[in-house]
C-alpha cells in the first residue's frame, strides 16, 4: 500500500489529485461563504438554488464546469450564480494542486496538510468579509484554535531540528501562541492608535482575531508582517479606486459624495489581512523573515 503511494506521488497524478480535491474543496468553501454569515448549518441540507430553494443535482454541482456549462445561471429559477463560485473553486483547486505538486518533490506531507487548512481558511474569510464586513468567529477563532493544536501536534512546523521529544511539542506550541498573541495585540493597539488620531474606529475586533489566527500559523514575524503587508495590499488596489473617484467628482459635483470609497470605513480590511498572511505563509517568508535579523541581533547583544 504504501509502495503504491510513492509510486503515485512521483507521477504528475499527485498534482492532478490536488486540484481535483482543491476544487471540491473550493466547492465546500462557497457553501460555507453563503451559509455561515447567515448561521445555517455547513452539512445539511444539501446543495440547494439560494432563490428558489429547489434542491440541485450533482451533475449540475460539479465544480468550475457547471458554472462554464451553465453561462453562470441557475436551471431551476432566473437567479444568477455570482462568478464567486467559479473563482473560489478555481483558485483553490490550483492552489492545491501546486501545494500537492511541492510534495510530491520533498514528501512533506504535515506541510501538504497545513497549507491546505490554513489557505481554506483565509479563502474562506477574504470571501466572507468582503461580502459581508464580517468574520466570523467559527473562522477567525477556530483557525486560531486549529493552528495551535497543529503547532503542538507537528512540531517540525515550527522547529527546524526536532528531537521527538515531549519538548519540541510544547516549544513549537508555545512559538504559536507567541504569534497569536503579539499578532493580535499589535493589531489591537494600532486600532487604539488610529482611533486617536482619525477620530473614528477603522478595524474590527474581527480583523483582532483574524491577526491572532494568522500569528498561530505564520508565527509573530508573519503577524507583523500580515499588518504591513496588508496595508501596502490594500493601498496598492485602492489607491488608483480612489484617485479616480476624486477626479471624476471634481469634475461632477462638489458636495455629492455618498458613493465615495472611504478607507477603512466602507472597505473591510480582513481580506488584505488574511492575503498577506497567504503570501507570508505560501513562500514569502523566505524574502520576509531576514527583515526581522536586525531586532533579533538586538536581543543578542542584550
Ligand atoms: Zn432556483
Amino acid at each position: 500500500m504504501i509502495e503504491l503511494w510513492f509510486q503515485l506521488i512521483e507521477k504528475p497524478i499527485f498534482p492532478l489529485l490536488g486540484l481535483f480535491v482543491g476544487c471540491i474543496m473550493g466547492s465546500f468553501l462557497n457553501v460555507c461563504a453563503h451559509r455561515i454569515p447567515i448561521a445555517k448549518s455547513i452539512v445539511f441540507p444539501s446543495s440547494h438554488c439560494p432563490k428558489c430553494g429547489s434542491s440541485i443535482n450533482w451533475f449540475r454541482n460539479i465544480p468550475i464546469f457547471s458554472w462554464i456549462i451553465q453561462k453562470g445561471r441557475a436551471v431551476c429559477c432566473s437567479y444568477i450564480i455570482p462568478i464567486r463560485y467559479f473563482l473560489v473553486e478555481l483558485i483553490t483547486g490550483v492552489l492545491f494542486g501546486y501545494f500537492f505538486y511541492l510534495s510530491s518533490i520533498d514528501s512533506d506531507f504535515v506541510m501538504l496538510l497545513v497549507r491546505c487548512i490554513f489557505t481554506s481558511f483565509m479563502l474562506a474569510i477574504i470571501v466572507i468579509d468582503y461580502e459581508t464586513m464580517l468574520i466570523p468567529d467559527r473562522l477567525s477563532i477556530g483557525g486560531a484554535v486549529t493552528g495551535l493544536i497543529l503547532a503542538f501536534t507537528f512540531p517540525e512546523i515550527n522547529l527546524d531540528f526536532i528531537q521527538n521529544s515531549w519538548l519540541d511539542h510544547f516549544s513549537s506550541g508555545l512559538d504559536s501562541l507567541i504569534g497569536l498573541l503579539i499578532g493580535s495585540s499589535l493589531l489591537y493597539w494600532i486600532g487604539v492608535l488610529g482611533f486617536l488620531i482619525f477620530g473614528r474606529e477603522a478595524l474590527g475586533e474581527g480583523d483582532i482575531k483574524l491577526l491572532g489566527c494568522i500569528g498561530a500559523f505564520c508565527g509573530w514575524q508573519g503577524a507583523t508582517f500580515a499588518i504591513f503587508g496588508g496595508a501596502f495590499f490594500g493601498t496598492c488596489l485602492l489607491l488608483p479606486v480612489m484617485l479616480c473617484q476624486k477626479l471624476f467628482h471634481f469634475q461632477k459635483e462638489k458636495n455629492d459624495s455618498d458613493s465615495e470609497l472611504v478607507w477603512g470605513k466602507e472597505v473591510p480590511f480582513g481580506p488584505f489581512l488574511a492575503a498577506a498572511g497567504l503570501f507570508y505563509f505560501l513562500g514569502g517568508s523566505v524574502y520576509i523573515e531576514p527583515w526581522f535579523e536586525p531586532f533579533f541581533l538586538l536581543i543578542k547583544n542584550q
